[in-house]
């Protein structure tokens, strides 16, 4: 049985859900303990158990110690059973980070799948939908499996009731190399907004027009979405390069000036067009669990966030892979997973 510390590193529900799906795959029991150790409110949190327990359906897994507040469990890994599924995040929890937690094993079963996910689809510390969709599944799809995803409605905090729908076609992960990010294809800039006065998702907008100077005019835009969706106000830029493609996103806050909101986003975003690195931190981090699964391949990252190096320290628990980060020349860093075990 693998022993977890979950005060280690980042300390925070990542790795829970990554030694879920891990365990999953390997078939290696674990037992995590101070789960959530370095956040203010230490324990699982409502989203963390619903992606627990999706872990614990799709594979018949026994979990003991799950429950919201529980700071440790053991987790003894079933077979994955592929299949329909339904879950529901209670309140606004992200559907991503339960999608984050059986998507990869659900993408190595024996069979396809097809995933309805309720609840959060665009909050705060974790992927937005647009980010699981054009940033991360195309690269899961380069690696073998066929994944898509669509979004059938917006949820945002603290309503929630938003609604994304996964099908999923299983396939071994291949090695592959993501070194360069390939020729600027698009950009784009759209407020999405809901419930709350259009001036607000306009005043994010024209920020970002003047931070993002080398953008087009036609790459910004506008949506407002049906009202009983919110409310709810964000603001998503995304450049699509022809191998990657990197979104970011930030939230309309009451006390928090949209302009505020736009300039660190835009901020961001040129952050990562002065870089050349193909992943960008949130993509990095997420890409560790199928790199160390294909058993090899390699990818650059800009800075390597604490996230990127407690999925590492996890994934070689259960893979026994080398997962090496190597700093290069150019500020940025290279990931290359290699043979273990
Ligand atoms: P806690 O930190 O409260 O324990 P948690 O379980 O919500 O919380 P983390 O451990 O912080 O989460 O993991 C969040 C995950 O969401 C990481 O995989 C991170 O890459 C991803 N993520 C967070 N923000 C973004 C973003 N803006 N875009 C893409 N991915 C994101």
């Amino acid at each position: 049985m693998i022993i977890i510390d979950g005060s280690e590193g980042e300390g925070g529900g990542q790795i829970v859900r990554n030694a879920c799906a891990l365990s999953l795959i390997t078939g290696e029991p674990f037992k995590i303990t101070n789960i959530r150790g370095k956040r203010a409110k230490p324990g699982l949190m409502r989203q963390h158990v619903t992606a627990i327990e999706a872990a614990c359906v799709i594979s018949d897994s026994e979990c003991v110690g799950l429950g919201v507040g529980s700071t440790e469990l053991e987790f003894r890994p079933g077979k994955i059973l592929p299949g329909d599924y339904h879950f529901a995040v209670g309140t606004a929890g992200s559907t991503s980070l339960v999608l984050q937690t059986i998507l990869i094993p659900l993408a190595l079963a024996d069979g396809p799948s097809r995933l309805v996910l309720e609840g959060g689809t665009h909050n705060m510390m974790a992927p937005p939908f647009d980010f699981i969709e054009r940033s991360f599944l195309p690269i899961i799809n380069r690696m073998g499996p066929r994944v898509s995803a669509r979004i059938v409605r917006h949820g945002f905090y603290p309503r929630g009731g938003g609604r994304i729908e996964v099908e999923i076609e299983p396939g071994p992960l291949r090695r592959i190399e993501c070194l360069e990010r390939g020729e600027l294809l698009g950009t784009s800039g759209q407020a999405v907004f809901t419930g709350l006065p259009f001036e607000i998702a306009d005043r994010m907008l024209s920020r970002a027009r003047k931070d993002l100077a080398a953008w087009p005019d036609d790459a910004f835009s506008v949506r407002e979405l049906p009202a009983d969706q919110g409310p709810g106000v964000i603001l998503m830029l995304e450049e699509r390069f022809a191998n990657v493609t990197e979104v970011v996103r930030g939230f309309g806050k009451i006390g928090v000036k949209a302009e505020r909101v736009a300039k660190k986003l835009g901020g961001r975003m040129n952050g990562y067009l002065e870089a050349s690195a193909f992943a960008g931190p949130y993509l990095a981090d997420q890409l560790i669990l199928p790199f160390a699964l294909a058993r090899g391949g390699v990818f650059t990252t800009v800075k390597p966030s604490q996230h990127m190096l407690t999925a590492i320290e996890i994934a070689r628990q259960f893979t026994g892979q080398s997962l090496l980060l190597e700093p290069l020349a150019d500020g940025g860093h290279l990931l290359s997973a290699g043979q273990g075990r």
